[in-house]
């Protein structure tokens, strides 16, 4: 099926989802990078690893994996020299090959992954971003190709479904950063039981391309490999998935995730977020709102971001942020105003800033603490538009639009 096509039938037929055009092929030697446990002593099985090791094999290369950062099995020393080769001749350990690296003057970087296709000669890209923040570094994942939905204002909801991504590439994606920014932990580190120090990486979210929600099982699965407490260790306090709203889903992250949920809200009246949304015919605002206040574990310390992009003329009247705050009342909640982030073609305009900060007035007055409020927040302010120059890729917008996502808690 053409993209058009595709695209048609998401928009015009009354449907709002699109279905993946194509499968994840396992190339013949699979890497052991991102795979959850189970499927990790599933390849210790097949490599002639007896049953009653399996469990102490699978946590001696987690460490080697993920504490470590083991790019080759040679360097798995706990290992016997015969087990290491008889995982080499099976598997690697290598990582989804980057495409391309930005880097930004503030320290924003941005990875273009490129993941295998049904085609081996039509490789898929998708995108990664670690945003450094004083007390935090945030790393925004992606959980499918394209995405299953079509938000108007979304630049990856006009791209076709090509396909979910496995639950190890979601996790690889933190591994990846891991390598690229130095954030393993050394010899002398581990050996001295001092895992504990500060991670460049130590915020998740998953914000990137896709909707998590629509590829579940696998983005759960690779939530609890980047959660794990013997290996990349994020905890899932620290790890927000990030929806449109997809509700029989969330009420099922809330018993099987059990991470930090930020709902892409954008409107405060069905009409409006109808078109802003389109998942909101099938699941409308009340359902939506009604999934969030029965989310477990939810208190004034365990809040759920509502994520809400500034368009121009469009949800940001002063009107709609006194709804906006009504409409969350009695749910714990956070709110996120995004600057709008232009792409070649859109409809949409980013709200003035002098408007983005008159709606951040009242929402801080109802006593949600906004992004632009915040003294990091004043100084992104200060950034808009000013930071551009020849030598960036990325744009000012962008990472003005990445930073506010990126403060989840
Ligand atoms: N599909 C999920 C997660 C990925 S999108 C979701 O929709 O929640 C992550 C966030 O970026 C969402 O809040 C989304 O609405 C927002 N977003 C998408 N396109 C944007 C743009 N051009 N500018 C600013 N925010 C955008
Ligand atoms: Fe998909 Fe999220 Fe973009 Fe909507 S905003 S099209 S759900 S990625």
């Amino acid at each position: 099926m053409s993209s058009a096509v595709n695209t048609l039938a998401a928009t015009e037929t009354g449907f709002v989802e699109k279905h993946p055009l194509e499968r994840y092929a396992a190339p013949a030697q699979p890497s052991l990078v991102g795979m959850p446990r189970d499927m990790l002593a599933q390849a210790l099985a097949e490599s002639g690893v007896p049953e009653r090791q399996r469990r102490m094999r699978v946590q001696q290369i987690w460490h080697w994996l993920y504490v470590r950062g083991a790019q080759d099995f040679e360097v798995m020393t706990t290992l016997s020299k015969d087990l290491r080769a008889a995982l080499a001749q099976r598997f690697t350990v290598s990582r989804p090959p980057i495409a391309a690296e930005q880097i930004s003057v503030d320290g924003t970087r941005k990875w273009l992954i490129q993941l295998p296709g049904e085609r081996a000669a039509a490789p898929h890209e998708v995108e990664c971003v670690y945003i450094p923040e004083s007390d935090r570094g945030t790393l925004c994942i992606s959980s499918q190709v394209g995405c299953t939905l079509n938000c108007s204002f979304c630049h990856t909801g006009t791209q076709r479904l090509v396909r979910n991504l496995t639950a190890a590439e979601i996790a690889a994606q933190v591994v990846i950063a891991r390598d690229r920014l130095g954030d393993w932990t050394s010899s002398s580190e581990s050996d001295l039981g001092s895992g504990e120090r500060r991670r460049l990486v130590s915020n998740v979210v998953m914000m990137g391309m896709g909707e998590p929600l629509y590829n579940f099982e696998a983005v759960r699965d690779g939530i609890n490999v980047i959660a794990d407490g013997d290996g990349l260790s994020i905890s899932k306090r620290r790890i927000t998935l990030s929806t449109s709203g997809v509700v029989p889903n969330i009420t099922r992250a809330g018993a099987e995730i059990g991470s930090m949920l930020a709902i892409s809200l954008h409107a405060v009246s069905d009409d409006l977020r109808n078109q802003l949304v389109p998942l909101n015919r099938k699941y409308p605002i009340a359902e939506l709102l009604e999934a969030c206040r029965n989310y477990p574990g939810l208190s004034n310390a365990r809040r759920i971001t509502f994520e809400y992009v500034m368009l121009k003329g469009v949800n940001d009247s002063l009107a709609d942020a006194k709804a906006l705050v009504r409409l969350l009342k009695g749910i714990p909640a956070k709110i996120n105003l995004i600057p709008f982030n232009p792409w070649p073609g859109t409809q949409y305009e980013c709200s003035d800033w002098d408007q983005i900060e008159k709606f951040s007035e009242v929402v801080f007055a109802a006593g949600y603490a906004s992004p632009v409020r915040t003294p990091r927040g004043r100084d992104i302010l200060a950034a808009c538009g000013q930071l551009k120059s020849a030598s960036e890729k990325l744009s000012a917008r962008e990472r003005l639009a990445l930073r506010a996502m990126a403060m989840t808690d």
